[in-house]
Protein backbone atom coordinates (compact mmCIF):
# COMPACT_ATOMS: atom_id res chain seq x y z
CA UNK A 1 0.00 0.00 0.00
CA UNK A 2 1.90 3.26 -0.75
CA UNK A 3 0.61 6.77 0.79
CA UNK A 4 1.76 10.33 1.40
CA UNK A 5 0.03 11.27 4.30
CA UNK A 6 0.90 15.14 4.41
CA UNK A 7 0.99 17.00 1.59
CA UNK A 8 -0.52 20.97 1.49
CA UNK A 9 -2.29 22.97 -1.35
CA UNK A 10 -3.40 26.49 -2.61
CA UNK A 11 -5.60 26.06 0.91
CA UNK A 12 -2.46 26.70 2.81
CA UNK A 13 1.42 27.08 1.53
CA UNK A 14 1.06 24.68 -0.96
CA UNK A 15 1.22 25.48 -4.59
CA UNK A 16 -0.72 23.00 -6.28
CA UNK A 17 -5.01 23.16 -5.90
CA UNK A 18 -6.14 20.24 -4.32
CA UNK A 19 -7.54 17.99 -7.28
CA UNK A 20 -4.00 19.14 -9.17
CA UNK A 21 -2.48 16.64 -5.83
CA UNK A 22 -5.66 14.21 -6.32
CA UNK A 23 -4.49 13.64 -10.09
CA UNK A 24 -0.72 13.31 -9.51
CA UNK A 25 -1.29 11.46 -6.64
CA UNK A 26 -3.52 9.14 -9.09
CA UNK A 27 -0.87 8.96 -11.44
CA UNK A 28 1.74 8.24 -8.80
CA UNK A 29 0.16 5.20 -8.14
CA UNK A 30 -0.77 5.75 -4.79
CA UNK A 31 -3.08 4.16 -2.92
CA UNK A 32 -4.10 6.45 0.31
CA UNK A 33 -3.54 9.98 0.26
CA UNK A 34 -4.31 12.62 3.15
CA UNK A 35 -3.75 16.63 2.49
CA UNK A 36 -3.26 18.30 5.70
CA UNK A 37 -3.31 22.11 4.95
CA UNK A 38 -1.81 24.58 7.41
CA UNK A 39 -4.88 25.90 9.65
CA UNK A 40 -7.63 25.12 6.77
CA UNK A 41 -9.93 22.88 5.73
CA UNK A 42 -10.73 24.91 2.80
CA UNK A 43 -9.11 22.36 0.48
CA UNK A 44 -10.91 19.35 1.33
CA UNK A 45 -14.14 19.43 -0.25
CA UNK A 46 -12.39 19.95 -3.68
CA UNK A 47 -10.24 17.23 -2.88
CA UNK A 48 -12.71 14.99 -1.63
CA UNK A 49 -14.92 15.59 -4.64
CA UNK A 50 -12.06 15.06 -6.97
CA UNK A 51 -11.10 11.44 -5.55
CA UNK A 52 -14.24 10.21 -5.52
CA UNK A 53 -14.82 7.09 -7.79
CA UNK A 54 -10.98 6.86 -8.25
CA UNK A 55 -8.78 4.36 -6.75
CA UNK A 56 -7.51 7.13 -4.31
CA UNK A 57 -8.80 6.94 -0.85
CA UNK A 58 -8.69 10.68 0.36
CA UNK A 59 -8.15 10.94 4.01
CA UNK A 60 -9.34 14.06 5.10
CA UNK A 61 -6.56 15.97 7.48
CA UNK A 62 -5.51 19.47 8.56
CA UNK A 63 -2.28 20.80 10.26
CA UNK A 64 -2.99 22.65 12.93
CA UNK A 65 -0.53 25.11 14.38
CA UNK A 66 0.06 25.20 18.40
CA UNK A 67 2.26 26.81 20.58
CA UNK A 68 4.07 25.50 23.69
CA UNK A 69 6.14 28.39 25.41
CA UNK A 70 6.68 29.54 22.50
CA UNK A 71 8.04 26.79 20.61
CA UNK A 72 5.88 26.29 17.37
CA UNK A 73 4.25 22.55 18.14
CA UNK A 74 2.41 21.25 14.92
CA UNK A 75 -0.33 18.56 14.92
CA UNK A 76 -1.65 16.76 12.61
CA UNK A 77 -5.64 15.77 12.50
CA UNK A 78 -6.76 12.43 10.26
CA UNK A 79 -10.87 12.05 9.28
CA UNK A 80 -11.50 14.99 10.96
CA UNK A 81 -14.98 16.08 10.05
CA UNK A 82 -14.52 19.53 8.34
CA UNK A 83 -17.62 21.04 9.10
CA UNK A 84 -17.32 20.73 12.61
CA UNK A 85 -18.42 24.05 14.04
CA UNK A 86 -15.65 24.46 17.10
CA UNK A 87 -12.55 23.09 14.85
CA UNK A 88 -13.96 25.85 11.98
CA UNK A 89 -13.91 28.85 14.88
CA UNK A 90 -10.37 27.11 16.12
CA UNK A 91 -8.94 27.57 12.17
CA UNK A 92 -10.42 31.11 11.99
CA UNK A 93 -8.57 32.45 14.86
CA UNK A 94 -5.70 30.91 13.98
CA UNK A 95 -6.07 32.49 10.58
CA UNK A 96 -6.84 35.52 11.91
CA UNK A 97 -3.97 35.08 14.21
CA UNK A 98 -1.71 33.89 11.02
CA UNK A 99 -2.68 37.55 9.21
CA UNK A 100 -1.92 39.95 12.02
CA UNK A 101 1.40 38.15 12.19
CA UNK A 102 2.21 38.51 8.37
CA UNK A 103 1.31 42.32 9.22
CA UNK A 104 4.01 42.59 12.15
CA UNK A 105 6.62 40.83 9.96
CA UNK A 106 5.81 43.65 6.72
CA UNK A 107 5.84 46.29 9.26
CA UNK A 108 9.29 45.25 10.26
CA UNK A 109 11.07 44.32 7.28
CA UNK A 110 9.43 47.94 5.91
CA UNK A 111 10.88 49.92 9.05
CA UNK A 112 14.99 47.86 8.23
CA UNK A 113 14.51 48.99 4.51
CA UNK A 114 13.05 45.91 3.09
CA UNK A 115 10.14 47.07 1.67
CA UNK A 116 7.17 44.47 0.57
CA UNK A 117 3.48 45.26 1.05
CA UNK A 118 0.76 43.11 3.10
CA UNK A 119 -0.96 43.19 -0.24
CA UNK A 120 1.40 41.51 -2.26
CA UNK A 121 1.76 38.66 0.16
CA UNK A 122 -2.03 38.29 0.62
CA UNK A 123 -2.15 38.16 -3.29
CA UNK A 124 0.34 35.61 -2.85
CA UNK A 125 -1.72 33.65 -0.32
CA UNK A 126 -4.61 33.67 -2.96
CA UNK A 127 -7.25 33.65 0.03
CA UNK A 128 -5.73 30.91 1.75
CA UNK A 129 -4.01 30.27 5.04
CA UNK A 130 -1.36 33.03 4.87
CA UNK A 131 2.69 31.79 6.25
CA UNK A 132 5.70 32.84 5.98
CA UNK A 133 6.30 31.12 2.55
CA UNK A 134 3.91 34.13 1.11
CA UNK A 135 6.20 36.76 2.53
CA UNK A 136 9.35 34.83 1.51
CA UNK A 137 7.95 34.76 -2.14
CA UNK A 138 6.86 38.59 -1.82
CA UNK A 139 10.36 39.28 -0.28
CA UNK A 140 12.00 37.70 -3.74
CA UNK A 141 9.55 39.40 -5.88
CA UNK A 142 10.56 42.83 -4.48
CA UNK A 143 14.44 41.64 -5.45
CA UNK A 144 15.61 41.11 -1.53
CA UNK A 145 16.03 37.30 -1.65
CA UNK A 146 16.98 35.34 -4.36
CA UNK A 147 14.70 32.58 -3.74
CA UNK A 148 12.12 31.64 -0.86
CA UNK A 149 14.90 29.50 0.59
CA UNK A 150 17.11 32.52 1.00
CA UNK A 151 14.48 35.08 2.97
CA UNK A 152 14.31 31.86 5.41
CA UNK A 153 17.64 31.61 5.78
CA UNK A 154 18.63 35.28 6.11
CA UNK A 155 15.48 37.23 7.39
CA UNK A 156 12.12 35.21 8.54
CA UNK A 157 13.35 31.74 9.51
CA UNK A 158 13.61 30.36 13.11
CA UNK A 159 16.30 32.77 14.86
CA UNK A 160 16.86 35.42 12.04
CA UNK A 161 16.00 38.84 12.57
CA UNK A 162 12.25 39.13 11.12
CA UNK A 163 10.97 35.95 12.63
CA UNK A 164 7.96 36.53 14.81
CA UNK A 165 5.97 33.63 16.67
CA UNK A 166 3.07 32.49 16.28
CA UNK A 167 0.07 32.55 18.18
CA UNK A 168 -1.43 29.60 18.99
CA UNK A 169 -3.05 27.63 22.25
CA UNK A 170 -0.91 25.29 23.50
CA UNK A 171 -1.10 21.56 22.62
CA UNK A 172 -3.53 20.06 24.66
CA UNK A 173 -6.41 22.44 23.92
CA UNK A 174 -5.59 21.82 19.87
CA UNK A 175 -5.92 17.92 20.69
CA UNK A 176 -9.08 18.42 22.40
CA UNK A 177 -10.56 20.46 19.63
CA UNK A 178 -9.50 17.44 16.65
CA UNK A 179 -10.65 14.82 19.22
CA UNK A 180 -14.28 16.58 19.38
CA UNK A 181 -14.46 16.86 15.80
CA UNK A 182 -14.06 13.32 15.29
CA UNK A 183 -10.23 13.43 14.32
CA UNK A 184 -7.41 11.61 14.94
CA UNK A 185 -4.29 13.67 16.30
CA UNK A 186 -0.95 12.79 15.58
CA UNK A 187 2.49 14.84 16.69
CA UNK A 188 3.90 16.32 13.33
CA UNK A 189 7.56 15.77 12.38
CA UNK A 190 8.71 15.95 16.42
CA UNK A 191 12.39 15.44 15.03
CA UNK A 192 12.30 18.82 13.69
CA UNK A 193 10.21 20.56 16.42
CA UNK A 194 12.35 18.85 19.10
CA UNK A 195 9.04 17.44 20.84
CA UNK A 196 10.59 14.28 22.71
CA UNK A 197 10.12 16.19 26.02
CA UNK A 198 6.34 17.32 25.46
CA UNK A 199 5.33 13.78 24.27
CA UNK A 200 4.09 11.99 27.51
CA UNK A 201 1.85 15.52 28.23
CA UNK A 202 0.43 14.76 24.70
CA UNK A 203 -0.31 11.62 24.89
CA UNK A 204 -1.74 12.56 28.62
CA UNK A 205 -3.97 14.66 26.73
CA UNK A 206 -5.37 11.96 23.69
CA UNK A 207 -2.59 12.10 21.46
CA UNK A 208 -3.28 8.92 19.30
CA UNK A 209 0.08 9.14 16.99
CA UNK A 210 3.62 9.84 16.01
CA UNK A 211 4.64 11.31 12.19
CA UNK A 212 7.85 9.23 12.42
CA UNK A 213 8.37 8.50 8.71
CA UNK A 214 8.67 12.08 7.46
CA UNK A 215 10.59 13.67 4.80
CA UNK A 216 12.67 15.99 7.31
CA UNK A 217 13.40 12.86 9.68
CA UNK A 218 17.12 10.66 9.52
CA UNK A 219 16.84 7.41 9.29
CA UNK A 220 17.65 6.93 13.41
CA UNK A 221 14.92 9.22 13.36
CA UNK A 222 12.53 7.21 11.75
CA UNK A 223 13.15 4.54 13.85
CA UNK A 224 13.62 5.94 16.88
CA UNK A 225 9.76 7.64 16.73
CA UNK A 226 8.47 4.72 15.38
CA UNK A 227 9.81 2.28 18.38
CA UNK A 228 8.45 5.18 20.85
CA UNK A 229 4.98 4.76 18.83
CA UNK A 230 4.90 1.07 19.29
CA UNK A 231 5.87 1.23 23.30
CA UNK A 232 3.39 3.44 23.69
CA UNK A 233 0.51 1.85 21.49
CA UNK A 234 0.51 4.81 19.54
CA UNK A 235 -0.60 5.16 15.59
CA UNK A 236 2.67 5.83 12.76
CA UNK A 237 2.50 8.21 10.32
CA UNK A 238 4.60 9.69 7.51
CA UNK A 239 4.83 11.48 4.13
CA UNK A 240 6.54 13.97 2.02
CA UNK A 241 5.14 17.49 3.26
CA UNK A 242 5.09 17.93 -0.46
CA UNK A 243 4.44 21.82 -0.85
CA UNK A 244 4.16 21.73 -4.73
CA UNK A 245 6.43 21.95 -7.66
CA UNK A 246 10.02 24.06 -6.58
CA UNK A 247 8.47 23.75 -2.79
CA UNK A 248 11.04 23.01 0.15
CA UNK A 249 9.93 19.03 0.42
CA UNK A 250 10.48 15.87 -1.75
CA UNK A 251 8.09 14.97 -4.34
CA UNK A 252 4.36 13.34 -3.81
CA UNK A 253 4.76 10.06 -2.13
CA UNK A 254 8.47 9.82 -2.45
CA UNK A 255 8.86 8.83 1.63
CA UNK A 256 8.23 5.46 1.84
CA UNK A 257 5.59 4.90 5.00
CA UNK A 258 5.08 1.56 5.95
CA UNK A 259 1.92 -0.64 5.10
CA UNK A 260 1.02 -1.84 8.48
CA UNK A 261 1.05 1.97 9.51
CA UNK A 262 -1.30 2.94 6.85
CA UNK A 263 -3.49 0.05 7.52
CA UNK A 264 -3.56 1.09 11.43
CA UNK A 265 -4.61 4.57 10.50
CA UNK A 266 -7.73 3.23 8.04
CA UNK A 267 -8.68 1.09 10.57
CA UNK A 268 -8.58 3.70 13.55
CA UNK A 269 -10.45 6.14 11.48
CA UNK A 270 -13.34 4.12 10.15
CA UNK A 271 -16.10 4.63 13.00
P1 LIG B 1 4.61 29.30 8.98
O1 LIG B 1 3.57 28.24 9.28
O2 LIG B 1 4.00 30.56 8.47
O3 LIG B 1 5.55 29.54 10.14
O4 LIG B 1 5.50 28.76 7.79
C1 LIG B 1 6.05 27.47 7.84
C2 LIG B 1 6.22 26.99 6.41
O5 LIG B 1 7.26 27.71 5.79
C3 LIG B 1 6.62 25.52 6.30
O6 LIG B 1 5.50 24.68 6.30
C4 LIG B 1 7.30 25.51 4.94
O7 LIG B 1 6.32 25.44 3.93
C5 LIG B 1 7.93 26.88 4.86
N1 LIG B 1 9.37 26.87 5.24
C6 LIG B 1 9.90 26.80 6.48
N2 LIG B 1 11.24 26.86 6.43
C7 LIG B 1 11.57 26.95 5.11
C8 LIG B 1 12.80 27.05 4.39
N3 LIG B 1 13.98 27.07 5.02
N4 LIG B 1 12.75 27.12 3.04
C9 LIG B 1 11.58 27.13 2.39
N5 LIG B 1 10.39 27.04 3.01
C10 LIG B 1 10.37 26.96 4.35
ZN1 LIG C 1 4.09 24.91 4.74
FE1 LIG D 1 4.70 21.21 9.82
FE1 LIG E 1 3.39 20.46 6.68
Amino acid sequence: MKADLHVHSTASDGSLAPSALVAMALERGLDVLAIADHDSVEGLAEALAAARGTALKLIPAVELSASDGGHDVHVLAYFVDHTDARLLEHLADLRVSRLRRAGSMVAALCGAGYDVSIDAVLELSGGGAVGRSHVAAALVDAGHAESVSEAFRTLIGRGRPFYVSKDARPPRDVIATIVAAGGLPVIAHPGVTRADELLPGLVASGLRGIEAFHADHTPQQRSHYAAIARQRGLLVTGGSDYHGPGGPNPALGSVDVPSEAVEALLAAGRP
